[in-house]
């Protein structure tokens, strides 16, 4: 049976990543978390002093970039793939809220997005990939045969947030998370390039009232039909 590709978009927060998570395993795809590459460059920025009190200094990120090489590499004992960055597994610093500040900033910027869009593709070229992120259906596979674009209210999204980081043992304020996801959603879908948008052919689900269960159960029947039909 052919394998199709899945384009997850949405705003921060909405059950993304643990869909396309869920997805990838039951019908034996890779899944490619796009926004962890975003992090991975932002965390490089940040340890090397180019995020300072006067924000980010983009040509000096600019000029190290051609250096930065992202990539993903299997965790034998999560079983899951991490994100690395030349080489380093960086999976666990990219989550803080200290890089949730500064990524959608240094996602704005041309050369960064090229360069990642440019891997995303080469690594979903052959098909049986879910990957999720902002402009994945618009982007970087228009082609999708199956396109989602997740949402929830920004409320819900930033207590599954806020419990994901003091579970992780940050230090953080419900408040102050709920500022982060509404600064997100409004860099994100207001930047120049590749805006955060629904695909004209994206099918939109809202999970503020859906639990997550059966929300992956409906889209993965309406996976396994796309790809019968194939
Ligand atoms: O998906 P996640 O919340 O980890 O993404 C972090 C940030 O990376 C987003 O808020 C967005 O600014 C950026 N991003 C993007 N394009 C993508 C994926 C993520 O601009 N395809």
């Amino acid at each position: 049976m052919r394998k199709i590709s899945i384009a997850i978009d949405g705003f921060s927060s909405t059950g993304k990543s643990t869909l396309a998570r869920q997805l990838a395993r039951e019908l034996g795809y890779v899944y490619i978390d796009s926004g962890a590459m975003y992090r991975a460059i932002t965390l490089y920025a940040l340890r090397n002093g180019l995020i300072g009190p006067g924000g980010l200094d983009r040509e000096a990120l600019l000029e190290h970039l051609p250096q930065l090489e992202p990539g993903f590499a299997l965790n034998p004992e999560s079983g899951r793939s991490e994100i690395t960055l030349n080489g380093e597994n960086v999976e666990a610093e990219i989550r803080t809220l200290e890089v949730s500040r500064h990524v959608s900033e240094v996602s704005t910027l041309g050369p960064v997005r090229e360069k990642l869009v440019a891997l995303q593709r080469s690594l979903s070229k052959d098909g049986g990939v879910v990957m999720d992120g902002r402009d994945i259906g618009t982007v970087v596979m228009p082609h999708a045969e199956l396109k989602l674009f997740m949402t929830a209210s920004p409320e819900i999204r930033a207590s599954r947030r806020y419990k994901e980081l003091l579970d992780r043992g940050e230090d953080v304020h419900y408040e102050e998370v709920l500022k982060n996801v509404r600064h997100r959603d409004y860099l994100d879908s207001h930047r120049d390039i590749s805006p955060l948008r629904k695909a004209a052919d994206a099918v939109e689900f809202d999970n503020s009232d859906m639990g997550l269960k059966e929300q992956f159960e409906r889209i993965l029947a309406h996976s396994r039909n796309i790809i019968e039909k194939k």
